[in-house]
C-alpha cells in the first residue's frame, strides 16, 4: 500500500511517511492509491480491537502486526467508558451509533487515541531522531481530544489553535486546563477557517520548517488532514454494521444508510471509504448546520465560500472550507491537475465549480437553529433519548431525506457527541430556563431532567486549574510556536 498527493501523482510514499508529514508537499493531501477489499463476512465476528488491527494492518503494512496489536490494545482500552468502545442504540427506528464514549466525549476519539501511537510508531520505521510537534487547528473536539492523546507522549510537543469566540464553555475549560508543559494552547481572534488556514500555511511555510528542523523538531499534524486520523475512523463502520448483522436488525449484503454530521468532511470521507472497500452502503447523507457550503457544493457542483461564517450550536461544523473534499474529488477524478486548479480558485477566488460532479452516492441538506431545537425536544420527549447539536442536526436532515426519498433502507446516524458537551443548546431546548445559571448549573438540571449522570469527565473540570491564557491575533500563530519551543529549551 502507497499513498500519492491529490495534488501531484507523482508522489508515492508509504503511510508511516505520510502520517509523519501530515500535509503534502505540494499542499495536497494523502490519499492510498487503492482500496483494499474486505469480505464483511469474516470480520462480524471480531471485536472492536482486533477489527480496528485487520483494517489499520491494510492500510499500513510497513507496520508489523505485533506492534500494532499494541497500539490497538493500548488506544482502545478503558479509557472508553463503553467496554464496546462505542455504542448502538436504536431509537425510533434508526440506529444512533454513539462514538462519544471516549475520554473527551467527541468522536474525535476514535482516531485520536490512536494517533499518537501510530506517530511514534511511523517515527521508528522512518529513523526520525527529531522531536516531533503537532500542530493543529479546531473547532473545539479536535483540540481536546489531541491534548489528550498527546499530552502524555514522551518526545512530542502538542500545540492546538482554537478560534476564541467559535467553541462551546465546556470545549474551552477541557482545553484550557490542559495539564503538561509540552501542551500550548491558544485561542485565535478569528473562526476556525482562519485556524486551519493559518496551520496550513505553516505546514508550507519552508523557510519556517527548515529553521524548526535545525533547531530538531519536526512538524506534524493531528487533524483529520494526517491520513493517521481518517484510516481508524473506517473501523466503526464496519463494526457497527456487523453488530446489526449480528443482531438480526439487517441481512448480510443489505444496503444501509449512513448519516454524518459534517464539518472537515474527515467523518462522511471514512464511510465513503468503508464503502469503497466493500461495505453495503446505500447513501452517505451529509448534514450541515447553517454553513451548508456543502449542500450547495453536492446539489449544484458549485464551492461558494463568499460568505460570512455563521456561529452555531454545532461549532464543531462551523466550517466553510471541509479540507477531506479534496480527497473525494480526486478520487472521482483520479485527476491532480484539476484539483490543483479548483484548490487554486478556491484559494485566490473563493469559489469554483466542477462539472458534472457525480455524487449521486450522496445526499446532502442542512438544519437551521429552530430545526436544531425543535428535533432535540421531540427526540427527548417522545423517547428520553438527548440528543447533542451535531447529532441533531444529522437527525433532522435524515428527516429531510426520509421525506424527499421515502427510501426506508436501514440506517445509522453517527452521534458524534455527548449533550453534556453542549449543555446551553440541549436545555434550552427541551424547556430548561437557562438565564442567569453558569454551565455547570446547566448541566446539574440537564442531568435531573434527563436523568443522565454527568460525565466524570466534565464533573473533574470544575474547579480545575485554567493553565493556558493566550489569545492571539490569527496572524501571530508562528511567532507563539517559536516562543514555545524555546521557553523551556526544550531539546537542550
Ligand atoms: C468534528 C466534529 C464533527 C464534524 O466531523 P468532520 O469529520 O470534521 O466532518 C461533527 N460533530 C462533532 C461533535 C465533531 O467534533
Amino acid at each position: 500500500m502507497r499513498y500519492t498527493s491529490t495534488r501531484n501523482k507523482n508522489i508515492s510514499l508509504r503511510g508511516s511517511q505520510c502520517i509523519l508529514k501530515g500535509i503534502s508537499e505540494d499542499g495536497g493531501l494523502f490519499v492510498p492509491e487503492y482500496f483494499p477489499q474486505i469480505d464483511i463476512s469474516e470480520l462480524i465476528d471480531l471485536d472492536y480491537r482486533s477489527l480496528a488491527l485487520f483494517i489499520l494492518g491494510e492500510f499500513f503494512p510497513e507496520i508489523e502486526k505485533e506492534t500494532l496489536k499494541m497500539a490497538t490494545n493500548q488506544a482502545y482500552d478503558r479509557k472508553f467508558s463503553s467496554n464496546e468502545i462505542i455504542k448502538q442504540e436504536n431509537i425510533m427506528g434508526v440506529n444512533f451509533l454513539q462514538l462519544y464514549h471516549g475520554p473527551t466525549l467527541a468522536f474525535k476519539d476514535m482516531a485520536l487515541s490512536i494517533l499518537p501511537y501510530l506517530l511514534n510508531i511511523s517515527k521508528e520505521i522512518e529513523n526520525i531522531k527529531e522531536e516531533i510537534v503537532i500542530l493543529t487547528a479546531t473547532s473545539g473536539d479536535t483540540g481536546n481530544a489531541a491534548l489528550e492523546g498527546f499530552a502524555s507522549i514522551k518526545d512530542t510537543s502538542i500545540i492546538v489553535f482554537f478560534p476564541e469566540e467559535g467553541v462551546s464553555q465546556v470545549q474551552k475549560l477541557q482545553m484550557i486546563s490542559q495539564e503538561g508543559d509540552n501542551t500550548l494552547v491558544a485561542g485565535i481572534k478569528g473562526n476556525f477557517d482562519d485556524a486551519q488556514n493559518g496551520v496550513k500555511y505553516i505546514f508550507n511555510d519552508e523557510d519556517f520548517k527548515s529553521k524548526l528542523k535545525e533547531d530538531s523538531y519536526i512538524l506534524s499534524s493531528a487533524n483529520s488532514i494526517n491520513i493517521g486520523r481518517l484510516i481508524p475512523q473506517i473501523v466503526y463502520y464496519i463494526y457497527s454494521y456487523g453488530k446489526m448483522v449480528k443482531n438480526d436488525e439487517i441481512d448480510l449484503g443489505e444496503k444501509i444508510n449512513i448519516v454524518v454530521p459534517t464539518g472537515n468532511f474527515g467523518n462522511i470521507l471514512a464511510g465513503y471509504y468503508a464503502r469503497n472497500m466493500g461495505l453495503p452502503i446505500n447513501k452517505l447523507i451529509c448534514a450541515s448546520n447553517d454553513n451548508n457550503v456543502l449542500t450547495e457544493f453536492l446539489n449544484t457542483g458549485q464551492y461558494n465560500i463568499k460568505r460570512e461564517l455563521k456561529l452555531t450550536s454545532s461549532p464543531s461544523m462551523d466550517i466553510l472550507i471541509s479540507s477531506n473534499l479534496e480527497r473525494l474529488l480526486f478520487h472521482l477524478r483520479n485527476d491532480d491537475k484539476l484539483i490543483r486548479d479548483k484548490m487554486g480558485d478556491l484559494s485566490t477566488k473563493r469559489q469554483y465549480e466542477m462539472d458534472n460532479l457525480n455524487v449521486k452516492d450522496f445526499y446532502a441538506n442542512f438544519a437551521n437553529e429552530d430545526e436544531i431545537s425543535q428535533a432535540i425536544k421531540e427526540v427527548f420527549e417522545k423517547e428520553n433519548y438527548l440528543m447533542d447539536p451535531h447529532t441533531a442536526v444529522a437527525y433532522c436532515v435524515y428527516e429531510k431525506y426520509k421525506e424527499e426519498s421515502k427510501d426506508n433502507s436501514k440506517t445509522i446516524i453517527a452521534s458524534t457527541a455527548s449533550p453534556f458537551k453542549f449543555g446551553e443548546k440541549v436545555a434550552s431546548s427541551i424547556g430548561i430556563n437557562i438565564s442567569n445559571k453558569n454551565e455547570f448549573e446547566i448541566l446539574g438540571e440537564l442531568s435531573e431532567r434527563s436523568g443522565i449522570d454527568i460525565p466524570a469527565s466534565i464533573e473533574n473540570l470544575r474547579g480545575k486549574k485554567i493553565n493556558h491564557r493566550n489569545i492571539i491575533d490569527k496572524g501571530n500563530m508562528a511567532n507563539i510556536i517559536e516562543d514555545f519551543l524555546k521557553e523551556g529549551d526544550r531539546n537542550d
